[in-house]
């Protein structure tokens, strides 16, 4: 027990929230505003499904934006950084409040109303905010489409949303190109078996875009029309729906992810109060895309709910120049910094100067989440910055940390290469995938969670109550657990390590490694930037490594012997630090790995290329050169 009158350790307050579940989220719910007071905390009567804070009412964009206006009215609420089309514009909360309500207002002209679905397929322009903000305020259900996916993406999100609306723009930029949006989006209405009845065009002037009679409408138009039209908050009761969203499509089959209204604002409410530790007043910045979970829980309501200014930003890590994201910081004086190691390791392949460049001091932590951090680049980047650098660890379908540490409750120093210590609310354990049984610590197990969730964690697949107990909760034998698909261990002090997904764990002559071990120990190598190791099937051991590397310099490996003499110092790294065991049986140097859009390694389709199998859905790659790349490395070798 923590002395009388200290604070309690992160250790017991994760004890009492699960002991003590539904008086420890009364608290927590004390966050927001509710319009109505809950009556049960918990419904968990029809396992696994869990309903929050039942009776409630209360409504999103109320506790991020309206509930501000008192205190903060003229403080900044949206900041728009665009190194694409060169525009900088800051919105006030009262701004923000006008414009949420007029998109809203268009809306209600539009006929969307409570319960209907919207798809927003927009670039990171303020106007995409003000979409998902309308929505919650007048309870319609948002699914945001990444605006990087084409045609085939969209038609199959908007087959399953059905929506009254989309709501699009003509184009977007990327990296100096603009991306016409509006002819991917009438090609995808033309896939789609059940096109809306309405799309509603942001028109940037980016490119010229044909208009549908009677279906297409421009914003700016509708807009002037609502100007001053009031659209009350709809307030809605905690478990109604306020959005769905899809999976990055890492292991090719993106899940339709639904969440509900009450438990996901109190659980953003309380992670940035014990987690993210941002203050109202104080300014965040997130560098994912609206299109992905973090743009949704810590681009767009998070930081609001919290009364903190957030960064909407379009571009990329490297243009103008790699100083960017920190010129950003030094001139918003941003205290609150969250982006994904992929972007890192981008920056590691620059010259390290551009971090020193500007003023950093507002800054108090760097978060990364979205794959795992090896050691040395979350050294790099904590050691150029001279901040903190918090790993956190979760997934699309819980909507806020499952792992990190937590220094609005206790201030435990994060472990380089662990995503840190179970957060509150969340029954974690790593299981044995065979027997069910908990392993114990210094084991490697499955990392599963014995529900109910807590706040803020899906509700269910869309539409799909089956899907989500089939695919969720019946991997473990014996037992009601919720998998995440990651493997890992867990240290004597309760940190956790994440080894990869369950599907990568790899069986080498009956030793089993998960490959994410393999690439840690490759990037502590000087030259390497990043890498991805796979498990090849191989008729004497069942599975060996291979593996593909991506180096700072690349004309470190531009001749055959230089490539010879590489591989074997890092064949040698891997001899020393796991054992020849995990020692990959081929390197492949290529200048970058194939990856979904929102940044993480397809290793699912490299281990198929590896095998000479299909590399299966790709609709989510980034760049499918990458992919060719991978496909002459091996027939080079073979
Ligand atoms: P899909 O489920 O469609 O295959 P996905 O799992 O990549 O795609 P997300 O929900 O965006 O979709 O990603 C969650 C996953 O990302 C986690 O399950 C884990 O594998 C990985 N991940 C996220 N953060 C971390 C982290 N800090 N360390 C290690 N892995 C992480
Ligand atoms: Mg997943």
């Amino acid at each position: 027990m923590a002395a009388q009158g200290a604070a309690p350790s992160l250790k017991e307050v994760h004890e009492r929230s699960i002991r003590e579940r539904e008086s420890f989220w009364a608290e927590q719910a004390q966050l927001i505003d509710w319009n109505e007071p809950f009556g049960q905390v918990l419904d968990y009567s029809r396992p696994p499904f869990a309903r929050w804070f039942l009776g409630g009412r209360t409504n999103l964009c109320h506790n991020a934006v309206d509930r501000h206006l008192a205190a903060r009215a003229h403080q900044p609420a949206l900041i728009y950084e665009s190194t694409e089309v060169d525009v900088s514009r800051v919105y006030t909360f009262a701004e923000l409040h006008r414009e949420v309500v007029r998109m809203a207002a268009v809306m209600r002209s539009l006929g969307v109303g409570r319960g209907d679905r919207v798809i927003v397929y927009m670039p990171m322009i303020p106007e995409a905010v003000f979409a998902m903000l309308a929505c919650a305020r007048i309870g319609a259900i948002h699914s945001v489409v990444f605006g990087g996916f084409a045609s085939h993406s969209l038609a199959s999100r908007i087959d399953d949303a059905e929506p009254a609306l989309v709501v699009s723009a003509d184009a977007g930029s990327r990296a100096g190109k603009v991306i016409e949006y509006k002819p991917l989006l009438d090609a995808a209405l033309q896939l789609a078996s059940r096109a809306p009845d309405k799309v509603l065009i942001v028109d940037r002037g980016l490119a010229p875009w044909e208009r549908v009679a009677g279906r297409d409408e421009d914003y700016a138009t509708l807009r002037e029309r609502h100007l001053d039209e009031d659209v009350p908050i709809e307030w809605l009761e905690s478990n109604e729906v306020s959005y769905t969203l899809y999976t990055s499509g890492t292991t090719g089959t993106p899940k339709g992810v639904q969440r509900d209204v009450g438990g996901h604002a109190v659980a953003l409410a309380a992670s940035m109060k014990y987690i993210f530790c941002g203050n109202a007043g104080e300014t965040y910045f997130s560098t994912s895309d609206i299109g992905w979970v973090v743009g949704h829980s810590y681009i767009v309501y998070g930081p609001l709910i919290a009364g903190m200014a957030t960064i909407l930003y379009e571009g990329t890590p490297l243009r103008p120049d790699p100083g960017i994201l920190w010129r950003l910081v030094e001139k918003h004086r941003v205290s609150v910094m969250f982006s994904a190691p992929t972007a890192i390791r981008v920056l590691k392949k620059q010259d390290p100067s551009w971090l020193a460049k500007y003023d950093l001091s507002s800054l108090r932590a760097l978060f990364l989440a979205g794959e795992p951090l090896d050691e040395p680049t979350a050294r790099w980047i904590a050691e150029a910055i001279g901040k903190p650098v918090i790993d956190n660890y979760w997934q699309t379908e819980t909507g806020w940390p499952i792992l990190t540490v937590a220094h609005g409750i206790e201030k435990t120093e994060p472990r380089f290469g662990s995503p840190g210590m179970a957060m509150y609310g969340y029954d974690l354990r790593l299981l044995d995938e065979r027997t069910g049984e908990e392993v114990g610590n210094n084991e490697k197990g499955v990392v599963a969670m014995i529900p109910p969730l807590p706040p803020g964690c899906m509700q269910t697949v869309w539409r799909n109550d089956d899907r989500f107990v089939q695919t969720y909760f019946s991997t473990v034998p014996g037992r009601l657990a919720y998998s995440t698909f990651d493997w890992g261990i867990r240290d004597d002090d309760g940190y956790y390590f994440i080894l990869g997904r369950t599907d990568d764990v790899i069986n080498v002559a009956g030793h089993r490694l998960g490959t994410r071990e393999i690439e840690e120990t490759l990037s502590s190598h000087p030259a390497v930037a990043e890498c991805a190791v796979v498990g090849v099937a191989d008729s004497l051991k069942g599975q060996v490594a291979t593996a593909f590397v991506v180096l700072k310099d690349p004309s470190k490996a531009a001749d055959a012997n230089a490539r010879l003499a590489l591989e074997g110092e890092l064949m040698a790294t891997v001899d020393k630090r796991l054992g020849a065991i995990g020692r990959p049986n081929r390197v492949h140097f290529v200048t970058m790995l194939p990856k979904t859009r929102s940044g993480k390694v397809l290793r699912r389709s490299i281990q198929a290329l590896c095998e000479r199998r299909d590399p299966g859905d790709l609709t989510t790659i980034e760049d499918p050169g990458a992919l060719e790349q991978l496909r002459q490395a091996l027939g080079a070798a073979a």
